[in-house]
């Protein structure tokens, strides 16, 4: 009865009627960020009634995300996005389910998480992870609703493996022009809630499936808002394309973070001062076999480029080491990445190491 009086408004509808609420309801929606495009979409998504939405997010809430970042407010600054977000969509709605994912989406995690839903919002405002939410949705096929915003510009696309061209067919790779790291663009809020509230609504389309509905499919809307002119443009199937002209279950899936992450370094004296941690050496094997930390673990850094990875030590921190404290910091990004949370890096590594335990020995040896 009070979901009734909820849904009325659409109900009445004969577009959406009974039977497209119930679709809805049964529907599940995974939105792949929780900042200017997952905001709005996932309020319109949650106040539509859709039965369960995952949300998957890593990051905190900043002063600077306030502006576009409608889910937040100032009293939560430093708080979980993924986390504040289940709670407001809750309040908003308590007859759906709401699932967080506190971590980066990677090549990993990926499957899982889309095998789970039976679509994709892109939340995204990076190459890199809308590169991965596209290979990962052809391999699994699972429709996806890509939305990207610049400045006054915008733009929104479905992509469905199964009907049409893919993500990779307009942007085969990331434009090789200079895009700063790390540092955002300018973007007006008003725009990444126009974009945000279109996902939305293709979301909706693609699950209640109408007759009368068009979503996106193999078209990308794109909207100026300087002068609100918007066109619909077809995006044609590229049959050399490097994701969708594969058989899906050949598709390899990459992702290289674009996340800047700051890695802090320790000095050997702060190592022995610090307490629960695991000393990890990232070195080579007959660079270990010649010498190294008591009670280090040894794990070489060419393994964790193939994506073998440590074993996780609960609610230790893990202090990486190598020769000199270069190829430790790219292990600790690599682990980053993987969603390892607490990592430092020896700094000057091994050698200062050996230096700081028998200073007299390594000056005789160097003479
Ligand atoms: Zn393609």
């Amino acid at each position: 009865m009070n979901s009734e009086q909820r849904y009325k408004r659409q109900i009445s509808l004969p577009e959406i009627g009974d039977e497209g609420q119930q679709r809805l309801q049964k529907a599940s929606v995974l939105c792949v960020g929780a900042g200017g495009l997952g905001s709005p979409a996932l309020l319109y998504l949650a106040a539509a009634g859709i039965g369960r939405i995952g949300i998957i997010d890593f990051d905190h809430v900043d002063l600077s995300n306030l502006q576009r970042q409608i889910l937040f407010t100032v009293n939560e600054i430093g708080s979980s996005k993924a986390e504040l977000a289940k709670k407001k969509l809750l309040s908003l709605n308590p007859e759906i389910d709401i699932e967080v994912y506190n971590e980066q989406l990677n090549a990993q995690n990926v499957e899982n998480l889309f095998q789970s839903y039976d679509l994709i919002i892109d939340g995204t405002d990076n190459f890199e992870t809308k590169f991965l939410i596209n290979d990962a949705a052809i391999k699994y096929q699972k429709p996806w609703i890509y939305g990207a915003i610049q400045g006054f510009d915008g733009q929104v696309s479905v992509f469905d493996a199964l009907y049409g061209p893919c993500y990779r067919c307009l942007y085969p790779e990331k434009p090789k022009i200079h895009i700063a790291n790390c540092a955002e663009s300018g973007v007006i809020g008003a725009v990444a809630g126009i974009i945000g509230v279109t996902q939305a609504l293709q979301a909706i389309q693609m699950i209640v499936k109408h007759k009368s509905f068009a979503p996106l499919v193999g078209k990308l809307w794109v909207i100026d808002s300087h002068t609100m002119e918007t066109k619909t443009l077809s995006i044609p199937k590229n049959p050399a394309c490097p994701t969708c002209s594969k058989e899906h279950q050949d598709i390899a899936l990459n992702f290289s973070s674009p996340v800047c992450y700051f890695i802090p370094e320790v000095s050997p004296e702060q190592v022995c001062m610090m307490k629960n941690i695991v000393l990890i050496d990232v070195r080579e094997q007959e660079e270990w076999d010649a010498g190294h930390i008591d009670g280090a673990l040894h794990h070489p850094l060419s393994e964790i480029k193939k994506e073998n990875m440590p074993v996780r030590h609960q609610d230790k921190d893990i202090v990486l080491y190598c020769r000199k404290g270069f190829r430790s910091l790219e292990a600790a990004r690599l682990l980053k990445d993987c969603g390892f949370p607490d990592i430092y890096s020896l700094s000057g590594g091994y050698e200062a190491w050996v230096k700081k335990s028998s200073p007299s020995r390594q000056n005789e040896t160097e003479v």
